[in-house]
């Protein structure tokens, strides 16, 4: 059966020196404390080995923010999903609104990470999610099932199975403006539905749909209580120790 999961997501935040103090605090926090859920950060490239080293990965997964649609070679700049790997992160966030929108991040470059990530072992949490424009005109449920189409029905049953969904509505991240647990629930209803017209009902009600945008103590709890809600990709509330506990608590 699918699993709970609240994973951060830190942007471009925090130095090395700050980035290691919270991981280790939030991992503290998680070794005195059974979680209902598994729990990952999601942290900048430089942070990935110094906060290997600082966490207990049985408490706290480890994850990057993206990884390159190449394997290796000349493009200045990049980090490919084998060098992800060998920090010893498990997870890697692919097709972030923010990289989709700022670096022109495509279904097309999406999938070659996506089958990357797998070849080296690391778990896609996978974003799709509608802009503003698209909730107000209505057309936001055929955008997602697009997103997911184009950039994940390439893959077998076997390797859909093991990426983590994560639906982010682009009008609340970072906004303060939160989806509604109903509004959650009926995209989140959709995507399941979508997935199991493709792979079958089995592979949909395994498959972990994150939602993300604003999530916070104060509403996580409504949100994951909704039955197809199974955790949070959170964003800001993930760089403070106690609010990212608040958030691990709701479940
Ligand atoms: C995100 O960027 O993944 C996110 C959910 O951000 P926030 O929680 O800050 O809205």
């Amino acid at each position: 059966m699918r699993k709970n999961i609240v994973a951060g997501n830190w942007k471009m935040n925090t130095t090395v020196p700050e980035g290691v103090a919270l991981a280790k605090e939030v991992s503290d926090c998680l070794a005195g404390f059974k979680a209902n859920c598994d729990v990952v950060i999601c942290v900048p490239f430089t942070h990935l080995v110094p906060v290997c080293g600082a966490i207990d990965q049985a408490v706290l997964g480890l994850g990057a923010e993206n990884c390159a649609d190449h394997k290796s070679g000349a493009y200045t700049g990049e980090v490919s999903a084998a060098m992800v790997a060998s920090t010893g992160a498990k997870y890697v966030i692919l097709g972030h609104s923010e990289r989709r929108q700022y670096y022109g991040e495509t279904s097309e470059t999406l999938r070659e990470k996506v089958a990357l990530a797998l070849e080296n072992g690391l778990t896609p949490i996978f974003c799709i999610g509608e802009v503003l424009e698209e909730r107000e005109n209505g057309s936001y449920n055929e955008v997602v099932k697009k997103q997911i189409e184009d950039g994940l029905f390439n893959r077998s049953a076997e390797d859909f199975g093991k990426i983590i969904l994560a639906y982010e509505p682009v009008w609340a991240i970072g906004t303060g403006k939160t989806a509604t647990a109903d509004q959650a629930e009926d995209m989140h209803a959709h995507i399941r539905k979508t997935i199991a017209d493709k792979y079958g009902k089995e592979v949909a009600d395994n498959t972990s749909i994150l939602y993300g945008g604003s999530c916070k103590p104060s509403n996580a709890a409504e949100l994951f209580a909704k039955p197809d809600v199974d955790g949070g990709l959170i964003g800001g509330a993930s760089l403070k120790a106690a609010d990212f506990m608040g958030i691990v608590k709701a479940f």
